[in-house]
């Protein structure tokens, strides 16, 4: 791969708006993906490996876990602070921020707010230094943008919860420690379950053949008559309205990421379109090809100003369910296409892993999907601002 010549794009001047802080933050997590993430993270990818190697890098720069109290191994950051680490890394690969999303959003962020204070203290510590890894199992074989109706279960055995069911698409699952698992009661109550591995009739099975993501793990969760003690219940919140929670949290965090993998496409097309002459002039010289380039400029811009507010809204414990779907999908859609035109800049070198253009494509098309779908999040601004659901 070419040497990680990236420069970010500020064309609003956006940095005014950041603290000192978000900024110190920011330049840790970049100069680490340009240190120990872009050197490995294509051959990872080409051999669909999660390069267990940076778990530490991870913790050290704040990303698991940036908005989780000191008190608990967080980095005690605020929401900006946490948008930026995600952007960077994303600006690296979207596998590996995947497995950041989820340790914090998806795992430290439910035992921290429905966990109880036992929970916390036995499980953060180590899921923010990395000694623990974690995943997030709440879609199944059959219920996708409906988690509602999942049918992986407990019941109650007195002494403990026997759990039945089983997980498909799941970050980290293959190397987890621990699984935050969605499963309904007997009355049909959804809850939250913490899963160690080693427990018997637990098993994660690796997802293979993707084209996309390949650098993060995914997998199945099979749960087959697993005795999960009473003390692994999550008890200060049931219902879907808690998965939901934590999903926000990481939609706030991809909403941020993919303007990374957005930022890495446009920097390279530009570089490139400057320096690769075709009839006798740089190919950035041709209305045709500054066309795109303005495009993304624009459409980077807009979208950093996006995420700069709703990251404010959150700081101030006011960005709705709503606001960070729109966020989600503008973002996401937003990187798609400016990953696709960068590719189409680079002409045939376009497709090659000396660049990371193709590899960002391929991986957005995981992005576009998972966290609620491109549609999804559209008949949630529909149903916001209507009133009216269109879900069914
Ligand atoms: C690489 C990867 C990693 C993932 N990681 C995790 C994870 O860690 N944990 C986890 O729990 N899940 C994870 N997922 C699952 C992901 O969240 C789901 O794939 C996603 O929610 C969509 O569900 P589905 O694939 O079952 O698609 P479906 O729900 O079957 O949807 C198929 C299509 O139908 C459309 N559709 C569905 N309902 C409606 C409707 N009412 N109106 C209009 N259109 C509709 C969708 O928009 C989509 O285009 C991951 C997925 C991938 C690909």
């Amino acid at each position: 791969m070419k040497p990680d010549l990236f420069e970010s794009p500020d064309y609003y001047n956006l940095d005014d708006l950041l603290t000192e802080e978000q900024k110190l933050v920011r330049t840790a997590a970049r100069d680490w993906v340009k240190r120990d993430v872009s050197p490995i993270i294509e051959e990872a990818a080409q051999k669909a490996e999660f390069p267990k190697q940076i778990i530490k890098g991870l913790a050290d720069i704040g990303a698991f876990g940036p908005y989780i109290p000191e008190e608990y191994g967080g980095a005690g950051l605020d929401q900006i602070s946490y948008g930026l680490i995600m952007q960077e890394i994303e600006r690296g690969d979207s596998g590996v921020r995947s497995t950041a999303s989820v340790q914090s959003s998806l795992v430290m962020y439910p035992i921290f707010k429905f966990g109880n204070e036992e929970q916390r203290q036995k499980y953060l510590p180590k899921l923010a230094s990395g000694e623990y890894m974690g995943c997030f199992g709440l879609t199944e074989p059959d219920h996708g943008s409906n988690p509602g109706g999942m049918v992986t279960n407990f019941k109650d055995k007195g002494d403990h919860y026997l759990l039945n069911g089983a997980k498909m698409w799941i970050s980290n699952s293959p190397f987890a420690d621990i699984a935050v698992v969605w499963a309904k009661s007997e009355e049909g109550r959804i809850y939250g379950l913490i899963v160690e591995r080693g427990m018997e009739g637990f098993s994660t099975p690796e997802t293979h053949n993707k084209w996309s993501l390949r650098a993060s793990a995914t997998g199945e969760l099979i749960f087959d008559n697993v005795k999960v003690p009473k003390e692994n219940l999550l008890p200060n919140k049931s219902g879907l309205g808690a998965p939901l929670m934590c999903l926000d949290s990481a939609r706030f965090g991809i909403a941020w990421g993919v303007i990374g993998a957005a930022m890495d496409c446009y920097d390279t097309a530009l570089r490139y379109a400057k320096e690769r002459h075709q009839f006798g002039k740089p190919i950035g010289s041709f209305q045709l090809q500054q066309k795109k380039l303005a495009e993304m400029i624009t459409e980077i811009t807009k979208a950093q100003l996006l995420a700069w507010r709703l990251g404010t809204l959150r700081n101030e414990g006011k960005a709705t369910s709503a606001q960070i779907s729109m966020a989600k999908r503008n973002n996401v859609d937003m990187a798609l296409k400016i990953a696709r035109d960068a590719r189409q800049i680079l002409g045939g070198m376009g497709i090659s892993g000396e660049y990371s253009i193709m590899r960002h494509m391929m991986n957005l098309e995981s992005v576009v999907t998972y966290e609620g779908t491109h549609d999804i999040h559209l008949l949630i601004t529909g149903m916001d601002i209507t009133g009216l659901n269109a879900f069914k």
